[in-house]
This record gives C-alpha cells, structure tokens and sequence, in this order.
C-alpha cells in the first residue's frame, strides 16, 4: 500500500500553525488534571529554541506523549513521525534532518521500528547528543515475540510493546531516567510527573484487564490487519489468532486471503480488526464473505481526536481501542469510562 508522506506531512504542518495560532492568542485549551491542577494541551509540536529548555525529538506518537507526560512544560518536544502515517515505512524529511541537527536527544522505540529516522538522528544530531531507544531496553531478546507480521526468519522482532501497559510503564520510567541524565537540575519535578502519570497508567492497565475479562471467553481473540498486540494479548488474557498484513507491509496475497477466509470460518470469529493507519479493502471483502463483523478503527500510534484535544494521547488510544474491542467481541466498552486519558503533568 502507498501512503502519501507530502499529504500526512501537510497535515502534520498544519495541525502545527493550527497550535502556534491558538498560542498567539493565549488561548492555549486547559483541562483539569487528576489531581485538579490546569495543564495545557501542549501535544508534541514544538518548535525547537535556545530558550534553555532540553529539545527532545521523539518519532511515534505513544513515545512523545509519554514523553510529554514526564517532561511536561520543562522540555521543548518535537515528534518526528505524524500521525496518521505509517510508521514502520516512514522515511523523515529533510526538514526532519535540520529539526535533529538541533535536539539533545533523539528518544525512540528501537526494536527495528524507525530506522531510517535513527540513522537521519547518528548522521544529524549534534556532538555530544545521542538515540535514546526505550524497547530493547525494556525487554530482552528473549522476550521478543515473532510472529504473524514479524517472522523470526526476517530478524525483526515485533515492537509494538506500549500496548502492554506495564511495558509503557517501563517506558515513562526509562524517559524519567534519561530526562534527568541530560538535565539534573530539573530531575525532581521529571520524578514528580513520572509519579503522577504512572499512577495515570495503573488506572489504566487495571481497566484493560476488567474489561478484557468482560468479554466472554471464547471471544478474547483477536484477528487484525496490523500486527500490534503481540505483547498486548498474552498479558490480559487474550489469544492473537492472526495478522493480515504481511512482513513488507504490502497488501495480502489472494492465497492469504482464501487461507484467512477459511480460517475466520472455522474459528468462529466474531470481529475482524482493521486500522486507522491501513485501511484495507481486504478487510471488508473477508468480512463479507464470512459474516464476521469488521471494525476499522483500531490504532496502535494515532491517537483519537485532534491534536491539542483531552483524548488525543497514549492513554486516549489505548482506552478508544479496549472500547472497541469491547464492544464487537461482547464486553462492557463502559468499564473503561473511568480512564481519564488527559495529560498528568504539573507545570
Ligand atoms: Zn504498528
């Protein structure tokens, strides 16, 4: 499949005139956090500056809003993949090139995720600044899953680790670390936020699990187009029984398709998953011809709504997604009204 990068770029670009807009106007959207202090929707399009702040680059949008989330106002964020593009084929601009010529570090998932991206940061990124990369410091090689869309025979393992929850946990936990590493001085009030939005995330992870338990047994299993719940799944309970996209993230081949058609019968599955990031006409033809309900909008690095918007974070995405899977696999979508997804940082 082609993803049109100018067109994601020009989104990109102009959610980001959209923000400084709103900002010039000082009429920056503030909520209430959950301990009732006003946070700004900050998102993570900053523009880098000398303004003593460390500029920190990050690539997927769960990274930068977990960065987001321990960083709070004390850092200028810039996120290098837009939302909406695909990730795993992103290649960064060369606009992306001189936003790295200026960052202090380049925090990314690693595990083969952003390559391009992190061969742009070693050529590009100023002496003394590094990658920072959060999965392969979070589990071993031994932990890495392969499976569907990731063979072991390609050698890349699948990095989709912040859908377990304890896996972002750890994540908040490493950017806590190295955010401190880079800026001592502010490391109190990184450790503060790291407190608040890990509390956020335990909510969380304890809302996944009651609602995956909601869904009826038989039912916890999971057939997506894109293959992100390899780490998901075994934590809570549930069973990926297949992925539809193929390891150079083409389309499925018309074989597949009558292998995953049979399959989808047998198995008696009752919703098949498709995504924001990759639609796929695919989908809907299994769909068709196998009753099972298809359901479009899973996501594992765009968050729902609109930049600057309460939901539009990790814990957003991630609660958007339990509702969904939830309410097509008969579970309660409403034992996740309790996950607040707004931003945990204090100013
Ligand atoms: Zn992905």
């Amino acid at each position: 499949m082609q993803i049109d990068l100018s067109l994601s770029r020009r989104r990109f670009l102009g959610t980001s005139v959209a923000a400084t807009a709103v900002l010039g106007f000082s009429r920056v959207p503030y909520l209430a956090a959950q301990d009732a202090t006003p946070v700004p929707l900050l998102g993570w399009s900053d523009d880098f500056s000398d303004n003593g702040l460390l500029n920190v680059a990050t690539t997927v949008a769960p990274i930068s809003s977990i960065v987001r989330n321990i960083g709070g106002n004390r850092i200028n964020l810039r996120g290098i993949v837009p939302d909406g593009t695909n990730s795993h084929t992103f290649e960064p601009a060369p606009s992306d090139a001189v936003i790295l010529s200026n960052a202090d570090v380049l925090i990314a998932n690693g595990l083969d995720l952003e390559d391009p991206t992190i061969e742009m940061a070693n050529e590009n990124l100023p002496e003394g600044a590094a990658v920072f990369t959060l999965g392969d410091k979070t589990i071993t090689p031994e932990q890495y899953a392969y499976d569907f869309s990731f063979p072991e025979e390609d050698g890349h393992p699948n990095p989709h680790l912040w859908t377990n929850i304890p896996y972002a946990i750890a994540y908040a936990e490493l950017v806590t670390e190295e955010l401190s590493r880079l800026d001592p001085d502010n490391a109190d009030y990184f450790a503060g936020n790291l407190d608040r939005y890990r509390t956020a995330l335990e909510t969380l992870d304890a809302a996944v699990q009651a609602t995956v338990d909601s869904i009826p047994e038989e039912n916890r299993r999971l057939l997506t187009y894109h293959d992100s719940w390899a780490y998901f799944a075994p934590n809570y309970g549930m069973t990926v029984i297949g992925a539809i996209q193929p390891s150079d993230f083409s389309e499925p081949s018309p074989r597949d398709v009558a292998d995953l058609i049979d399959q989808i019968r047998e198995e008696n599955v009752p919703a098949i998953f498709g995504s924001e990031v990759f639609p796929s006409g695919v989908l809907e033809q299994i769909a068709r011809e196998t009753g099972a309900e298809y359901v479009d909008d899973l996501r594992d690095d765009e968050p729902p709504g609109d930049a600057g918007s309460p939901e539009h974070t990790f814990i957003g995405m991630m609660k958007r997604n339990l509702q969904i899977m939830a309410g097509a696999l008969g579970g309660d979508p409403s034992l996740m009204d309790g996950v607040d997804p707004a931003d945990t940082w204090v100013p």
